[in-house]
């Protein structure tokens, strides 16, 4: 790219969470190839940031290139309306097979945010069905959903954007985050704050929404299982929905294929997401059970209402298809398992450093959580420096690399790490 380009885009081209006026730099990128990305002036780049959370088998994978190819000969799309074609058959069957056995029917979606729009009106849909206006959620604080007005409606609603769009958004409910972290005691405390909120408006409540075990972008939290557990009791007790948002922990991230698995619960819906795909392309899908679908077919509207234009996208469907194979291979849990291991030996450590407040890791997740929030666009540049790609924000530094990474390659990145804390 030309320092032409790279103006071009600086002036015209919006990316996440920027500004027009004053925007952080992009570095240009021109390849990438298993955990490395490649700059336009030929550096390489260890990538920590599995594009997040998407790339777990790393990037120009051939299995996944062929997958794309081989359907591009067939065809690159066709409407859903009226049609059907294999490779979105192909993919649902075998999502079927490996997430929670009560989950029964899928609709395909474009992106995370999209998936979890499905997953409220799904919700909403089944309790208009049943003659019952429950038209609330309860969501978690410290949350994060997407970027769409539903979404966005139950992230956090202090750290994140409900201020801005205040009187545009509905009026959920949340309850304090869990306390209680993956590894220590579990607090029965923490649950009350559930309880409670359920206890007192379980009649308006349509549905809980959270992420299970992992809290990603609101605040990288890894909380315990036993939250999980009875949560899914509660939402039983008092005759509620439970969705669980998998569209970060989904596949594998956290150690087991979805993070349900660590509470042995079953949600009601569930989204997925981001590594759906292996990183190749934008696809989501929101699952959920017999008992609701029918529910909702049966009601006022006699159908789902939803059906985005590009809705199982076949070249999307093959490559998450090809890439649900290579899962099914089971290699994955190796390397994930291998990863927690030396992301603890490498990075648990950092918790005497000074500046450091905490640091947690999960599967192929390590966080390290600063006193202070941190200074991007100067972070960013010393870990370019250093040869690895890792995106800090607020006060975190994570990492949730491709599961393919070596041994070498993580100590590379937590190396980076440990060496930009300690000079920060
Ligand atoms: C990223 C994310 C989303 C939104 O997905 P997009 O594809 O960015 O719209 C929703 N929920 C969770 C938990 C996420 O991590």
């Amino acid at each position: 790219m030309t320092p032409d380009d790279i103006d071009f885009d600086l002036r015209h081209i919006w990316h996440p969470y920027t500004s027009m006026s004053t925007p952080l730099p992009a570095y240009p990128v021109v390849s990438a190839n298993g955990v490395e990305l490649t700059l336009s002036n030929g550096k390489k780049l260890i990538d920590g940031m599995s594009s997040w959370w998407a790339a777990i088998h790393g990037y120009n994978h051939s299995t996944l290139n062929d997958a794309i190819k081989k359907q591009l000969e067939n065809m690159a799309h066709v409407m859903f309306g009226g049609i059907t074609h294999p490779p979105a058959v192909a993919l649902c069957r075998k999502l079927l097979a490996i997430t929670p056995k009560p989950l029964e029917c899928i609709f395909l979606a474009d992106s995370g945010s999209v998936a979890v729009e499905v997953a409220l009106k799904m919700a909403l849909q089944y309790w208009q069905a049943k003659g019952e206006k429950r038209q609330r959620i309860v969501a978690l604080k410290r949350g994060y959903h997407g970027d769409t007005f539903g979404a966005m409606s139950v992230c956090d609603p202090d750290n994140s954007m409900h201020s801005l769009y205040k009187g545009y958004l509905p009026n959920h409910l949340f309850v304090e985050a869990p306390q209680t972290g993956f590894y220590d005691i579990w607090d029965p405390q923490d649950i009350v704050p559930l309880r409670q909120t359920l206890e007192q408006y379980h009649q308006e409540i349509a549905a809980v929404m959270l992420e299970p075990i992992v809290q990603g972008a609101g605040g990288m939290r890894i909380y315990h299982p036993e939250y999980l557990k009875q949560t899914r009791a509660l939402c039983d007790e008092f005759n509620v929905l439970l969705i669980a948002d998998e569209i970060a922990t989904g596949f594998g991230r956290t150690g087991k294929l979805f993070a349900c698995e660590h509470a042995d619960i079953a949600p009601d819906i569930m989204c997925v997401g981001k590594a759906l795909t292996g990183g190749y392309m934008t696809l989501s899908a929101t699952l959920t059970t017999r008992h609701i679908a029918k529910t909702i077919s049966q009601g006022d509207a006699g159908c789902f209402m939803h059906g985005p234009t590009y809705m199982g996208n076949p070249l999307a469907c093959a490559v998450a298809d090809a890439s649900l194979a290579l899962l099914e291979t089971g290699e994955w849990q190796q390397q994930v398992s291998t990863i927690e291991a030396q992301l603890k030996k490498e990075l648990l450590p950092l918790k005497d450093a000074e500046k450091v407040a905490d640091v947690r890791v999960l599967g192929a997740i390590g966080v390290v959580e600063m006193k202070e929030p941190v200074e991007m666009a100067i972070l960013q540049k010393r870990f370019v420096d250093e040869g690895v790609w890792i995106r800090p924000f607020g006060k975190l530094i994570y990492i949730m690399p491709p599961y393919i990474i070596s041994e070498k390659a993580l100590t590379t990145l937590t190396q980076a790490m440990a060496k930009v804390i300690s000079h920060n």
